[in-house]
C-alpha cells in the first residue's frame, strides 16, 4: 500500500467518525422529541424540526462524544464493516489514532471532517458510508 492510499484511508476514518457522531446527535434529538416519540402527524409537536444544525451541535455534540467514547469497539467494528464494503484495508494499529481522534475532536473539527469531500475513495460510496454510520449510531444508542 502506498502513501496516498494510507492517507486516503485515514481520511476515510476521520470522515466516518464525524458521520457517526452526526448520526448519533441527529437520532438522539429525535429520541428526545415529543412529536417523534408518538409519531405525531402534527409539525407543531415536533421540536426536532425547529433545530438547526448549529443548535444540534450545541445541544448534542458533547453527549455524542461521550457515547462514542463509551463504546469505541462498536464504532471500530462499524469502520471495519465499511472498509470491507469499500475493499480497503484498515490496519489494527490505527486504533490508537482513532481513539485519539475521539478524544481530541471538537465541534469545529467534527464539522470540517463531515463536510470534507474525500477525493477518490468516496466516489460513489457515500451511501455506504451513510448506511454504516447510521447502523452504527443506532447500535450505540440502543446499548
Ligand atoms: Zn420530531
Amino acid at each position: 500500500m502506498d502513501v496516498v492510499d494510507t492517507y486516503n484511508i485515514m481520511e476515510l476514518l476521520d470522515h466516518f467518525l464525524a458521520c457517526v457522531m452526526f448520526r448519533v446527535m441527529y437520532n438522539k434529538r429525535n429520541q428526545e422529541c415529543e412529536g417523534c416519540k408518538v409519531d405525531s402527524p402534527s409539525q407543531i409537536r415536533h421540536q426536532c424540526v425547529m433545530m438547526t444544525e448549529d443548535m444540534l451541535f450545541d445541544e448534542y455534540f458533547d453527549t455524542a462524544r461521550l457515547i462514542l467514547k463509551a463504546s469505541l469497539d462498536t464504532v471500530w467494528e462499524g469502520l471495519f464493516a465499511l472498509a470491507k464494503q469499500l475493499k480497503v484495508v484498515v490496519q489494527g494499529h490505527w486504533r490508537k489514532y482513532y481513539e485519539d481522534m475521539v478524544d481530541m475532536m471538537d465541534e469545529c473539527e467534527s464539522r470540517k471532517l463531515l463536510n470534507r469531500a474525500l477525493p477518490g475513495l468516496l466516489k460513489g460510496n457515500e451511501q455506504s458510508v451513510y448506511d454504516t454510520a447510521e447502523a452504527t449510531s443506532l447500535k450505540l444508542l440502543s446499548s
